[in-house]
């Protein structure tokens, strides 16, 4: 990317084995998949950390092939790499706070991304994947580069939220991110809702374990909340205490789960948007309830979340759909017209000179 609302070029890079950095590996892109912070860099104007022209991306899987001094024994692996890399020697860090990390790498925003064939990260926080036990369950490394944000973002956002077995957990927008929040969410044994636009992402959210779904127009929030009420009362789940994710990044969506708390609740602002919504914040107080965003993911919560695709309790290679890199405007154009149902992940399909 070289300017907001351009077309995003290709260009060739030259990167020598001697120069990658100590403690850093090159890893060979096998996929990386396109997210909605990506889309807010290239049409919005939001901006990136590191100067223009940078190339996006950092949901990103691949090989290591080379690697910095200290790093050597990555090299041959197969890995995800966090979409947020904390440095793990600062004082946030070692307080547990990676996500605040000032020194953190998220690629493809503090440094080149994978929107690439090859891209240079710290070997710090990697994630190793024994790619025979997913290859047994039909998927393919490209297939787990939406590992580094869409799944393991909602993944902290649950873990910041407290949730346990029999909580009732509500999705406010079921993208992708949201998507896999459900998966999650059932995984622990939640009771989980799950709230959309669209029809087809509500369906979607059933299918994999949401109990309860409901799609909504504008007009519609009181008379959803009151049924959501409902629905927790005739199954008898609770009726306060409800962790509530907001993952749909749209101000109508983010306005709704604000309303959705209750007592005692709990509110995970997952999605992004740049717009301001107004809400009466003193219900925080009135419900003794909490409200807490997530950036990113501690990557050592992500072999956590690998185990759960290894053994079935995830799925993501119906919810993603393949590309080849060289489409990637296309790609994103259409993502940003909202034509894409499921989460786009990038093949890198040119030549490149090893
Ligand atoms: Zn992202
Ligand atoms: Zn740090």
């Amino acid at each position: 990317m070289s300017s907001v609302g351009e077309p995003m070029r290709r260009q060739a890079r030259t990167i020598e084995e001697a120069a990658i950095r100590p403690g850093h590996v090159l890893v060979r892109v096998a996929g990386c998949g396109v997210c909605h912070t990506d889309l807010g860099f290239l049409y919005d104007g939001v901006p990136t950390r590191h100067a223009l022209p940078l190339t996006l991306g950092h949901e990103i899987s691949g090989v290591v092939t080379h690697a910095g001094a200290g790093a050597e024994d990555w090299v041959g692996k197969g890995v995800v790499i966090p979409a947020v890399i904390p440095c793990g020697e600062c004082e946030a860090c070692k307080k547990g706070r990676g996500a605040i990390c000032p020194k953190q790498i998220f690629p493809g925003n503090d440094d080149h991304g994978g929107f690439a064939s090859h891209v240079e990260v710290p070997a710090r926080g990697l994630c190793p994947v024994e790619l025979a036990r997913l290859e047994a369950r039909g998927l393919e490394l490209a297939d787990l580069a939406v590992i580094a944000d869409a799944v393991t973002t909602p993944y902290q956002a649950i873990l910041n939220a407290g949730l346990s077995a029999g909580d009732v957990a509500v999705f406010v927008g079921i993208g992708g991110v949201g998507l896999f929040g459900v998966q999650l969410a059932v995984a622990l044994g939640a009771n989980v809702a799950a709230i959309d636009t669209d029809v087809v992402k509500t369906e979607r959210a059933k299918s994999v374990g949401a109990k309860w779904t409901r799609t909504i127009a504008p007009g519609e929030e009181k008379a959803l909340k009151s049924e959501l009420r409902g629905w927790a009362k005739e199954h008898r789940l609770p009726t306060t205490g409800w962790k509530i994710f907001e993952t749909s990044g749209h101000p109508a969506g983010q306005s709704l789960a604000f309303s959705l708390l209750n007592h005692g609740g709990h509110l995970g602002v997952v999605g992004y948007s740049k717009e301001k919504v107004t809400v009466p914040l003193s219900n925080l107080m009135a419900f003794d309830a909490t409200a807490r965003g997530t950036w990113g993911c501690l990557p050592e919560h992500y072999p956590a979340v690998v185990e759960l695709i290894a053994n079935g309790k995830l799925s993501i290679k119906p919810f993603t759909e393949r590309h080849p890199m060289s489409q990637i405007n296309t790609v994103f154009d259409a993502l940003h017209r909202g034509e894409l149902k499921k989460r786009p992940i990038l093949i890198p399909d040119f030549e490149v000179s090893a």
